[in-house]
């Protein structure tokens, strides 16, 4: 065996690190993370070449005395933790004490300090961790340090290292996490000579994510709960602006930035059933607890931390957000295009219009948090919901269809029992999610903030219903709302979903796939009202349907549960029954383009008026959009 030796101060420090300082934006995280503790209210990081050649931070912080400044550059050299009881509840963002060791191990370093109360700073001047410099010089309070030539002595590393632009844009990424988790803090940051990004240092998280995010700050819905000593606030999405990925989820414990599998899914457990397959919400949440309540020293680079109690945790965030997206009442406004050929800018509608650009703070810093809707993005929406529901039907049938369901009443009755039932539902129907009174229309309507009566005013295009209330008038989608109504419905009636029996069994014939998944999952399928039998030649056989759903789409429904089925087959139990019940109020649901009489019509609008749950269809579209007497004022040039 080779002979056991205690590695060098200076290989140990190397291997450090390789944990610590993986590239220039986590040197720039450590540096950043000591100015906020040092008490700083003003850092300035300035990075070129993507932080390789040049790095700097400076900040007003308490600054180093000469001796400090020497002992501050050793591995476990710290100001923060005196001994081991300390590291229950560590207040301040550092506390190893590794991080400058390891940056001055792989890099050329200047470093300039002074306290506040002495006359002179100190010059340091490090080469691979070794002072060669030292001397007493004239500075501003505070630490200015600066890194050069990150990673010269170690070549390995450096192979590691992506092209400039990339690594320059994490440092980027970094600042920004740091301007979020301290808004307290003004930051200023400069990319290669040029200011990328400053921030007020105001102490309202608003403010900074706004210098971080532009205008998409103001579609933000905020949150702002507490439970015991838990709080949690910041801003999350509306499901109608969800993500394509998780990307913009942004986390802080104890103002600091974690990644957390659990705060993940707490925060899209608020959004079950609101969001599109495929979406994700964006964030800015922090959450702030006991320091005693969270270990924070899991990870070297200290981005993951565990809880003393994740369920409450997750319950916190969770209904916070729940709560913040319900207590929303606020619609998504028409948007109308400002006229180019109109100068006076008067007539455009707020800094959402036209060519407000990202730096446009001041303008749209006072527009409350509301969803704007595009010209655009109305169009898409109107023509989607428009084309998409009734891809099998061709039009004559459709026409055929909407006279059957005219003309007959029990399919009418039928339709409509599960909003218009007038009696009290038993206590197990009351959903978990929907106070119990909004079940009866009656007392809610006293509760609701909004009591100024409203009035249906009629129906545009066979899709959306216009109601008029005080000095706003709202589009209801039709489908999306009976959509959401008849979901409702389903999900809390899941032990009991009444089905019809078919007067002939009907074949439907799916892909070989498809068929062997529903025929191994028939007791599901029984629970949620279909009973499908085996047929032979890739067809099974449908003997009974739910009540909600009418025979024509029975065949459509199935085969799209059998796709929801082959999709989820990774998902978890609830979530493949979530999809399965939108399938169904989907199929179930009214169309647009269809003619419904004025009572079918009240019976919805009443519910989407009454009740605080429906406002984003299963799938996260919107139910009803506002148009308010202001917007159409400015359009016709009375105001
Ligand atoms: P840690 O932050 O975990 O204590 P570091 O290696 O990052 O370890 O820093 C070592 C020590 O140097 C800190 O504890 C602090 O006392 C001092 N220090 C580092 N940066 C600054 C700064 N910008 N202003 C004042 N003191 C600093
Ligand atoms: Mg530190």
């Amino acid at each position: 065996m080779p002979k056991i030796i205690q590695l060098s101060q200076h290989v140990a420090n190397l291997i450090a690190a390789g944990e610590v300082v993986e590239r220039p934006a986590s040197v720039v995280k450590e540096l950043m993370e000591n100015a906020v503790d040092a008490g700083a209210s003003k850092i300035t990081v300035e990075i070129k070449d993507g932080g390789m050649t040049f790095l700097r931070v400076t900040d007003n912080g308490c600054g180093m005395a000469p001796e400090d400044a020497k002992t501050a550059f050793l591995r476990h050299a710290t100001s923060k933790l005196r001994n081991a009881e300390d590291l229950a509840a560590i207040g301040t963002m550092g506390f190893r004490g590794e991080a400058l060791a390891a940056i001055a191990a792989v890099s050329r370093i200047d470093l300039m300090t002074k306290t506040p109360g002495s006359i002179s700073g100190t010059d340091l001047h490090l080469e691979a961790g070794q002072i060669t410099e030292e001397s007493e010089v004239g500075c501003p309070d505070g630490t200015t340090i600066i890194i050069r030539d990150l990673f010269f002595n170690t070549p390995a590393r450096m192979k590691f290292m992506k092209a400039d632009t990339v690594e320059g844009g994490r440092v980027t990424a970094a600042v920004q996490l740091q301007a979020l988790a301290h808004p307290e803090v003004a930051f200023v940051y400069l990319r290669d000579g040029k200011q990328i990004l400053s921030t007020p240092g105001t102490g309202n998280l608003e403010d900074a994510a706004y210098c971080v995010y532009g205008r998409d700050q103001a579609k933000m819905v905020k949150v702002e709960s507490r439970w015991e000593n838990y709080t949690v606030t910041g801003f999350v999405s509306r499901p109608t602006d969800a993500r394509p990925s998780r990307n913009m989820q942004t986390f802080f414990v104890n103002d600091r930035p974690v990644r957390s599998k659990l705060l993940v899914a707490a925060l899209e457990e608020a959004y079950r059933n609101q969001l599109m397959v495929g979406k994700f919400p964006a964030c800015v949440l922090h959450l702030r607890l006991p320091a005693n309540a969270v270990d924070v020293n899991v990870h070297p680079a200290k981005t993951e931390v565990k809880f003393l109690s994740e369920k409450a945790v997750f319950d916190c965030i969770h209904y916070g957000v729940l709560g913040a997206l319900n207590k929303q009442t606020d619609r998504p406004q028409v948007q109308f295009k400002p006229n180019p050929a109109y100068t006076d800018t008067s007539l455009q509608t707020g800094a959402h219009a036209g060519a407000a650009t990202a730096n446009d703070h001041a303008t749209t810093k006072k527009e409350p948090f509301f969803r704007t809707m595009t010209a655009e993005e109305f169009k898409n929406f109107s023509a989607a919901v428009q084309t998409a529901p009734q891809p099998k039907k061709d039009a004559a049938a459709a026409t055929v269809h909407a006279v059957e369901r005219q003309v007959s009443a029990p399919v009418q009755e039928k339709i409509f029992t599960p909003v218009s039932m007038p009696v009290m539902p038993d206590k197990q129907e009351i959903p978990k999610t929907i106070p119990a009174e909004s079940t009866e229309p009656e007392q809610t309507a006293m509760e609701m903030p909004v009591e100024i009566p409203w009035r249906m005013v009629g129906e545009l295009y066979n899709s959306y219903i216009l109601v008029e209330q005080g000095e706003e008038a709202f589009l209801i989608d039709k489908h999306a709302a009976h959509e959401r109504i008849l979901f409702e419905k389903l999900k809390t009636n899941q032990e009991e979903i009444s089905s019809q029996m078919l007067l002939s069994p009907l074949p439907v014939r799916l892909s070989a796939e498809g068929a062997a998944e529903l025929l191994s999952n028939t007791s599901m399928l029984l629970e949620l009202g279909f009973e499908v039998e085996e047929f032979g030649d890739n067809t099974v056989l449908l003997r009974q349907i739910p009540m909600d759903l009418d025979t024509a789409d029975a065949a459509d429904a199935l085969e799209t549960l059998a796709a929801d089925l082959l999709r989820g087959r990774r998902e978890q139990a609830d979530t493949i029954r979530d999809a399965l019940l939108h399938t169904i109020a989907c199929k179930a649901a009214i169309k647009a383009g269809w003619t419904n009489d004025e009572r079918e019509l009240l019976v919805l609008v009443k519910q989407v008026m009454t009740r605080e749950d429906l406002k984003y269809c299963p799938h996260g579209r919107p139910i009803c959009i506002t148009l308010s007497k202001k917007q159409l004022e400015k359009q016709f040039k009375r105001s």
